[in-house]
């Protein structure tokens, strides 16, 4: 899917530019960890994103979850929505 962009240019009283934005419409395969994470991230960046997940639902696996300290970090940065 080819991505489609939005650019939003701010200018200060005499017309300078100086913020810019550029906005996409992004398409993730995959609705595992990694890709839910990046979905987050770039949502809360403004873009659009939609998540193609091949199956039908998730499900229990019968394993714990043990995060590292990298992966607490990663969780922390995206802010509470994902707590
Ligand atoms: C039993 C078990 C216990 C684990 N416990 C831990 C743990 O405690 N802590 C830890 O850090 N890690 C754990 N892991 C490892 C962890 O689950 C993986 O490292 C992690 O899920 C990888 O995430 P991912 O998003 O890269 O891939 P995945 O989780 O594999 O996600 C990929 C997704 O893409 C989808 N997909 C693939 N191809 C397509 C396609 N063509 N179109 C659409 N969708 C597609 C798949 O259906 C899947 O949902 C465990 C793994 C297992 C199996």
């Amino acid at each position: 899917m080819a991505a489609r962009l939005r650019v939003c240019f701010e200018y200060d009283k005499r017309g300078s530019s100086v913020a810019e934005t550029v906005l996409l419409n992004i398409a993730l395969v995959g609705g595992g960890i990694g890709g839910l994470t990046a979905a987050i991230a770039l949502q809360a960046q403004g873009h659009e994103v939609t998540v193609y997940e091949q199956a039908s639902g998730y499900a229990r696996v019968g394993a714990d979850v043990n995060l590292t300290p990298n992966t607490v970090r990663a969780l922390d940065g995206l802010g509470p929505a994902v707590a």
